[in-house]
């Protein structure tokens, strides 16, 4: 990549650190893309729960309502059963049928065409206005369904890895991030490389950049890292993950891409 004259420098370190991840993360496979409306409710589901959690639970939302229409009329005590698994169970049980009947009262249907054209910041605002859709699910509908738009999603993983990087600040939350990261991307990446800077990103975050600790040895940031090896591995800020987490982190290391679900690389984007 050439820095021109007035390019942040920053850009050109975003660009560097995707390619020394590509290097050593190898080939992502394709993931199958949803519509706008099937991606919205999984990304809803996702939120603070393991990818493998809220795609089971998406999965058993899908066997059950013969269309998303019909989801969008179903009671709260009809879709908890369905998501039990995944955090907040009762607040998403109430808000994923509420936010579907939103967009098809002011859309009359769930196509969600119009985020096509419209401009990303504002097609993340109107996404942002339904109950429950902060800027992370926003902007997984966008890039990750097939409207596939370039935004950025940012989720608790690449939040941290970014800070420690010095990229962000610890104290950003994912909208601030968001406004401070999008004019520093590379602008030949297109909507598929900033969905694979995410992966990428995310995998880093959770196979070696821990919270708690991290495994810079391994790390092919190292270099460029300025918190490189002075990480704090205070245990009493672990966040355990379940026991098949653990599992499939450790057993992949270093970089293994069998810890997102369904052999796809790709993810709801849900935590941890
Ligand atoms: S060098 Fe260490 S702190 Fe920096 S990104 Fe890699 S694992 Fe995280």
């Amino acid at each position: 990549m050439q820095t021109t004259l007035f390019q942040d420098p920053r850009t050109e370190t975003l660009f560097e650190i995707d390619k020394r991840l590509a290097q050593t993360i190898g080939r992502l496979d394709k993931r199958h893309r949803l519509e706008p409306a099937h991606q919205l409710v999984l990304s809803m589901l996702g939120n603070r729960t393991y990818d493998y959690q809220s795609r089971a639970a998406y999965e058993r939302l899908v066997k059950r309502f013969s269309s998303l229409e019909v989801l969008s009329r179903a009671q709260p005590n009809e879709v908890l059963p369905l998501i039990e698994g995944v955090n907040f169970a009762e607040v998403k049980a109430e808000r994923i049928p509420a936010a579907l009947d939103y967009i098809i009262s002011s859309q009359g249907d769930l196509r969600m065409d119009f985020l096509r054209d419209m401009p990303v910041c504002k097609a993340l605002t109107w996404l942002s206005c339904i109950n429950g859709v902060g800027r992370k699910v926003s902007a997984a509908v966008l890039n990750f369904s097939t409207l596939a738009r370039p935004a950025l999603v940012l989720d608790s993983h690449h939040l941290r890895v970014l800070s420690r990087l010095g990229l962000i600040s610890q104290r950003h939350n994912a909208e601030k991030a968001y406004g401070l990261l999008m004019p520093l991307l590379p602008t030949e990446w297109n909507a598929e490389d900033i969905e694979l800077h995410h992966v990428r990103i995310k995998i880093l975050g959770q196979q070696l950049c821990h919270f708690s600790h991290a495994l810079c040895h391994q790390c092919p940031l190292r270099e460029v890292c300025p918190s490189a090896f002075n990480i704090s591995s205070d245990k009493s800020n672990f966040v355990h993950a379940p026991h098949k987490d653990r599992m499939r982190m450790t057993s992949a290391l270093p970089f293994g891409k069998n810890d997102t679900e369904g052999g796809s690389v790709h993810t709801s984007s849900g935590q941890p």
